[in-house]
């Protein structure tokens, strides 16, 4: 049995603590992706899927530092992601006025939505990838992941958490909001990277939102532009959900299954 402190340096803050067994997604959203006779979750990694009850978590930061991350994001999103009864998030923006509408989306400056917390849901985009760079993270008993390569972003990042310094300079975070009543894709997505000319992305997803975060210096100007952490403050409705779940059967079909068959926990799930 794992005892729930011990002694050592924290990632965040550099002080030597008590360490907390901090989570890489968090505890709290697990649940919103067990089915009702089921405490397991869908994991969804680049090369494998795989039900487990295991939360992937490790001891990384001290109290205050998690407190930290609770208090400036964690709190207000996991209040407002898809619950299972309530999706807090969506309802704000279905009552708010879109600066622009398509097809596949509807675009929301958070300048208009008095209620919408922007900067937490970029400060818990920001905290979740520098957790997955700041450390190797175990995902199953045999295998091991990561860190995330972030390179010289790193530091800067660290500096925002720890509220030394400003949002980092050559990186914007996207967020899409699922535009689903039901039934919603109920799977922890952890981050996955891919590169592009000049700039890496990181996704992950949480239920109910989809975070994309770009670094590098030729990030694309369009991002730049409709990016949560810019002067728009934009996040956008779409039915992201739908490539997403294609993306995850793809993935049931081709990826190395662990243990258990996934299929039917792509749907359903207890109400919280
Ligand atoms: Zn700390």
């Amino acid at each position: 049995m794992r005892t729930q402190e011990i002694e050592g340096v924290c990632r965040l803050c550099h002080r030597h603590r008590q360490l907390k067994d901090s989570h890489f997604l968090p505890r709290a959203l697990y649940k919103f992706c067990f089915r009702p006779e089921e405490t397991s979750a869908l994991y969804v990694s680049d090369s494998a899927t795989w039900l487990s009850s295991t939360q992937v978590s490790q001891h990384l930061l001290c109290g205050e530092c998690e407190q930290r991350f609770n208090q400036n994001g964690e709190e207000w999103t996991l209040w407002h992601c898809y619950r299972g009864k309530h999706f807090r998030l969506r309802q704000l923006l279905n009552a708010a006025q879109p600066d622009s509408v398509s097809d596949t989306m509807r675009l929301y400056s958070a300048n208009d939505i008095p209620g919408l917390n922007i900067e937490a849901l970029v400060y818990f985009a920001i905290s979740i990838l520098w957790r997955g760079a700041a450390a190797s993270w175990r995902f199953r008993r045999d295998e091991i992941d990561g860190p995330i390569e972030i390179g010289p972003y790193q530091e800067p990042f660290r500096r925002y958490l720890l509220g030394m310094d400003s949002f980092p300079l050559n990186t914007a975070v996207t967020i899409s909001v699922a535009n689903f009543e039901s039934p919603l894709l109920r799977a922890l997505k952890f981050p996955q990277g891919s590169i592009a000319d000049g700039y890496r992305t990181f996704l992950f997803n949480i239920p109910g939102i989809s975070f994309m975060i770009f670094v590098g210096k030729k990030i694309p100007d369009e991002v730049m532009e409709f990016q949560a952490a810019g002067p728009g403050r934009f996040i956008l409705l779409t039915d992201y959900e739908k490539y997403l779940a294609a993306d995850i059967m793809f993935k049931l079909k081709t990826a190395k299954s662990i243990g258990k068959a996934p299929k039917l926990a792509l749907w359903g799930g207890t109400s919280v």
